[in-house]
């Protein structure tokens, strides 16, 4: 295969390029398709992340946005089938729901009450005694605790799986890094890499914290910055608990499989910086055990960081570029990348075959003249 000419360029090898490319080629077969990705980049989002899949705890209000995330959400066992399917990469997910103490939301508790109940969220309150029955290793500081219907994905494996899904398919993965473009009128005509210059039909930026860099060689400013989260993984029994703990300035979530418990996360604006402080990953341990005693003493296993592509208005940034006739970005997924993964392919899919009739002006590139 001519590695060099393609239908669709998709930059970024995250779980935003690969699974558009995923979606495209699933869509329309006859697509010549490359993602690039630079190899070496450790700070990506994608296996940085926790693998929350929570609209419901991350979003108190009804906008489109959360209508979004939630249609996510329930794309989410049926894309993983069809992912695992292609991919033969088995990829933990689970629908046990998270919980949310009391304690941790005291100020917003009953406003919180009233949104899921006039959203038709799945919920339950959990009174103390209930709490010590279902969830007797929270801290009795607890208090009564919300048990709310939604999901947890190992997010590393779901990112082998859409890798893997891509070279099943036939779409090209070249550890290529972008420097640059080059023009033909008001249309790109390649991106040039490391090992060449790769031509393209239409070009799709989906490089996380890096597309403002990309997009600034265009002479396109986006207002998007990298905001960095430390975390790290503890060894605590798989059968210990199922849900996704959510606390304040803390989450614990179950990875299974044996891979322990992610402890996260900072939010911090601090550049490309890509340091991991002891100090931070402590305070981190004992907010989280806060709620959840056990975890002063598991044993750590991993600490890192990773980089949130975040918008100035913390609004995805999906759509056609203005400026470039061939140019689409899907970006600024922030901290709810993961969860957006299947609704965004089949958005960004339709966006670039032309099929989608209703796209939604708050995600749209226009509203910053890209
Ligand atoms: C600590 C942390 C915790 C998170 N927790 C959650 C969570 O629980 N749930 C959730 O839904 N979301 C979570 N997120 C957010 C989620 O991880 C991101 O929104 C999502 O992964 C963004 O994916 P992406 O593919 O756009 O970016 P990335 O995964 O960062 O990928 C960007 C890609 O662009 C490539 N690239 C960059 N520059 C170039 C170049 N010049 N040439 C070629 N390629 C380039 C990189 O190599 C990389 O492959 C978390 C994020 C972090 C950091």
């Amino acid at each position: 295969m001519d590695n060099s000419n393609f239908d669709i360029v998709v930059i970024g090898s995250g779980v935003i390029g690969h699974s558009i490319a995923f979606r495209l080629k699933q869509d329309a077969p006859q697509l010549k398709i490359a993602v690039l990705g630079d190899p070496v980049n450790s700070l990506q989002a994608s296996r940085a992340a926790a693998g929350m899949l929570a609209p419901f705890c991350e979003c108190d209000r009804a906008d489109r946005f959360f209508k979004f995330c939630r249609e996510s959400l329930d794309k989410f066992p049926e894309f993983l089938k069809e992912l695992v399917s292609v991919s033969e990469v088995s990829v933990h997910f689970s629908f046990e729901g998270s919980l949310m103490p009391s304690s941790s939301y005291q100020e917003t508790w009953e406003e919180r009450k009233v949104f899921f109940a006039s959203e038709d969220i799945p919920h339950e309150i959990w009174s103390i005694e209930k709490v010590r029955q279902k969830a007797p290793y929270l801290s009795k500081d607890c208090g009564e605790v919300m048990w709310v219907g939604e999901g947890q994905v190992n997010n590393r494996q779901m990112h082998d799986a859409l890798m893997q899904a891509s070279k099943n398919l036939g779409i090209r993965v070249l550890e290529a890094n972008v420097s640059g473009f080059t023009r033909k009128g008001s249309a790109i005509a390649s991106a040039v890499t490391d090992s060449g210059h790769i031509y393209g039909e239409q070009f799709v930026l989906a490089s996380g914290s890096w597309s403002s860099q990309l997009a600034r060689v265009l002479e396109v400013s986006i207002p998007l910055k990298p905001i960095k989260g430390q975390m790290c993984r503890v060894q605590l029994d798989d059968q210990f608990m199922n849900y996704t703990l959510h606390g304040k300035m803390t989450y614990i979530a179950p990875w299974r499989e044996g891979n322990g418990f992610v402890i996260g996360s900072t939010m911090e604006d601090r550049g490309f910086d890509p340091s991991i402080e002891n100090e931070v990953i402590d305070r981190l341990i004992a907010n989280a055990a806060e709620i959840l005693p056990s975890l002063k003493t598991a044993p750590l296993i991993e600490s890192w960081t990773g980089l949130r592509p975040a918008a100035e208005d913390l609004m995805p940034i999906m759509g056609k570029s203005g400026r470039y006739d061939n140019l689409f970005y899907s970006s600024g997924h922030f901290r709810n990348g993961i969860l957006l993964t299947p609704n965004q392919a089949d958005y960004m899919s339709g966006i670039i075959r032309d099929t989608l009739d209703d796209e939604t002006p708050e995600f749209s590139p226009s509203r910053y003249n890209l």
